[in-house]
């Protein structure tokens, strides 16, 4: 995958705000934040969405304990946070690389405007 962005950035091609890193799981800064903070908790390994990631149940575990990590390292464990995993068109996914959005430092409005 030479050209994914997100395998780019964990392979240190592309420079990015990292604030973790387990060798399997990298999170770094958002560059366009919605939030105080706004992390990105991206597996190394290139897989493309949500669907994929029950085929990697040590993966997935690796990701949820490094969500948790980041958020008490940034401050937000206590005071709240959201996680966001956006997968594929309807979703609105942009980079097909499994990813999930760290939100906190503020707090967050309502998740669901329209459910239509
Ligand atoms: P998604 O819509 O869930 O695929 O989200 C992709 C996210 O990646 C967006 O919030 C972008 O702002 C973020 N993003 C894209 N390229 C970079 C980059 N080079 N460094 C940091 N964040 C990025």
């Amino acid at each position: 995958m030479a050209e994914c962005i997100f395998c780019r950035i964990v392979r240190g091609e592309i420079s990015c705000d990292k604030v973790y890193d387990t060798g399997q799981v990298v999170a770094f800064k958002d560059r366009n934040p919605k939030a105080p903070v706004h992390v990105l908790v991206v597996p190394r390994q290139h897989i493309e969405t949500i669907n994929d990631l029950p085929r990697h149940p040590e993966l997935a575990a690796e990701i949820l304990n490094a969500i948790a990590s980041v958020a008490r390292a940034c401050g937000i464990a206590e005071s709240g946070f959201r996680v966001i995993g956006n997968a594929n068109r309807d979703g609105g996914q942009e980079v097909p690389h499994v990813h999930f959005h760290l939100l906190g430092g503020r707090q967050l409005g309502a998740m669901v405007s329209d459910a239509s």
